[in-house]
């Protein structure tokens, strides 16, 4: 493992304490432990930051795939040059509710709307 992955694995883990902590601070202000919690509370509370941490980490990754590609693309149809802009649509993952970014080209000749992928063989 290279210095630099080492580091942010580190970090990553590091993160994950802190969220556990922030986790188990709310609980304490909940009265949680006021009494020996069943354990189903303490897994409920944190598969709950599971689904958050899943939900945030999709949203990021939608807008690295967005950020991939490339400004002007192509018309599937008439292969004029469209500009791509990004929209925002939520979606429900498994874990809950995601804010999708998604490219999406206007080509005004044809008048339609096409999705383009990232840089690709563009058959995505
Ligand atoms: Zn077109």
């Amino acid at each position: 493992m290279d210095a630099a992955r080492q580091a942010r694995q580190e970090r990553k883990e590091e993160l994950l304490r802190e969220l556990a902590e922030i986790c188990v601070e709310e609980q304490v202000e909940e009265g949680v432990f006021l009494e020996t919690p069943h354990f189903s509370i303490i897994e409920r509370a944190a598969a709950h930051l599971g689904r958050q941490l899943s939900r945030q980490a999709q949203e990021r990754a939608a807008r690295e795939v967005a950020a991939q590609c490339e400004a002007r693309v192509a018309c599937p149809t008439c292969g004029a040059l469209c500009d791509v802009r990004t929209e925002n649509r939520l979606i429900t993952s498994g874990d809950g509710p995601v804010e999708m970014t998604e490219t999406v080209a206007d080509c005004r000749s044809c008048r339609r709307s096409f999705f383009p992928s990232a840089r690709s063989d563009g058959t995505g």
